[in-house]
């Protein structure tokens, strides 16, 4: 299979991390017999410092002309005090709407491995930690009106959100469809004690439950479920979680695995064509130092090949090197444990690539 794959190393460790995923990726179509076409994109600061502009429009052309698309990080101190139309993260967010990917989901799971980097205690963490958050994407207060004013003498600020029945819909039924094909278990997270968008939000998705009746529906305050997330996680199998309120809860979420390092994340719309990528940012203060997780990243290529190429086999076998380079008691600085040895970035990625050459194709 050949496929095209626009690759957008970004700021900070992003060209890092990237760089070791795509070197697993290169391992997987050698074992495969696939062939995968990069085509590098600037994005973030560093498409700022180029072009005077995040996301320029050729750059956001060639995510659209690929297949699909795997980001490293954007953004970084040094591009704190630009005017916010042209920060990094705003090339992230005009990506993800000219995209289209509106489903943004984040497995929140614990390694056994590394079961001892978790800050909850034994006995919850024991019990076991695997859901997965789908949040809404582009909608909601991040993409609403946002102003500042002179008002009685001072400023006032305002942003807005807003959602309608079909951007809660189509978001509702990824996890309808997300939970059918695990523990058949659907959280819906919102504040409906409080605001007119998650009063609509719990209407709807109580609507498509008609259409899901194999799905146990329960709704919750999203204030109760920033509790429960740390004190009962085994609780859930897939929570459903508009943009503002999903973005805070997933990194709660994935805190509470060990390591922001280790998660991925895909964020999809109504095709095949996916953006994949690490859940952490652009870790300003470890760039070049080798010192980066690249897991995340490799994960998140893994679910590309899972979600948007069909390739399940090839993601199994990522999956299982990484176990296995874990099993070895191999850790980078972010999950190992205090007087344990550290692995560089690249020595990570090296060893897993090492795993894979092990791969036997039946
Ligand atoms: P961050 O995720 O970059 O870092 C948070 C902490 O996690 C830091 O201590 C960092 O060293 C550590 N960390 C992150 N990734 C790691 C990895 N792969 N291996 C080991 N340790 C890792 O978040 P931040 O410091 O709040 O943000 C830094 C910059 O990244 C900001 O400019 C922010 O806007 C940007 N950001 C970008 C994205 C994205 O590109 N999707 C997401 C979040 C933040």
């Amino acid at each position: 299979m050949e496929k095209k794959i626009a690759v957008i190393p970004g700021d900070g460790i992003g060209p890092e991390i990237i760089s070791e995923a795509v070197a697993v990726l290169d391992a997987v179509a050698a074992i495969y017999g696939h062939k995968f076409v990069y085509e590098e994109v600037d994005m973030g600061g560093v498409a700022y410092d180029k072009w005077g502009d995040p996301l320029p429009r050729e750059m956001l052309d060639k995510c659209l002309n690929s297949d699909s698309v795997l980001l490293g990080a954007v953004g970084g101190p040094k591009w704190d005090t630009i005017p916010s139309d042209k920060r990094p993260e705003k090339g992230l967010l005009r990506l993800r709407s000219g995209m289209g990917v509106y489903s943004n989901n984040r497995p929140a799971r614990i390694w056994p491995q590394l079961a001892a980097s978790s800050p909850l205690k034994p006995e919850i963490v024991d019990k076991g930690i695997d859901f997965i958050i789908v949040r809404e994407l582009i909608g909601g207060i991040y993409f609403g009106a946002h102003r500042t004013m002179e008002e009685n003498g001072e400023k006032r600020a305002e942003d807005i959100m807003s959602y309608t029945e079909s951007e809660i819909r189509r978001i509702g039924r990824i996890g309808f469809e997300t939970a059918r094909k695990r523990r058949k278990k659907l959280c819906s997270v919102e504040k409906s004690n409080v605001l007119d968008c998650s009063r609509l939000w719990k209407a709807v998705m109580h609507d498509l439950a008609k259409e899901y009746p194999d799905v146990e529906l329960t709704d919750m305050l999203v204030d109760n479920c920033a509790m429960q997330i740390v004190k009962n996680p085994s609780q859930f199998d897939v929570i459903v979680i508009e943009n503002m309120f999903g973005d805070i809860l997933s990194d709660e979420a994935s805190m509470i695995t060990g390591s922001i390092g280790m998660i991925p994340s895909s964020s999809l719309g109504d095709g095949t064509r996916g953006l994949y990528e690490p859940i952490h940012g652009s870790a300003p203060r470890m760039t070049g130092q080798n010192r980066a997780n690249p897991i995340g990243t490799i994960l998140a290529a893994a679910m590309m090949l899972r979600f948007s190429f069909d390739m399940s086999e090839e993601a199994d076998c990522i999956e299982r090197a990484i176990s296995a380079v874990l099993d070895e008691g191999y850790r980078t600085a972010d999950i190992a444990g205090a007087g344990e040895e550290t692995t560089g970035c690249r020595e990570m990625g090296a060893l897993i690539r090492s795993h894979l050459a092990k791969t036997e194709v039946h």
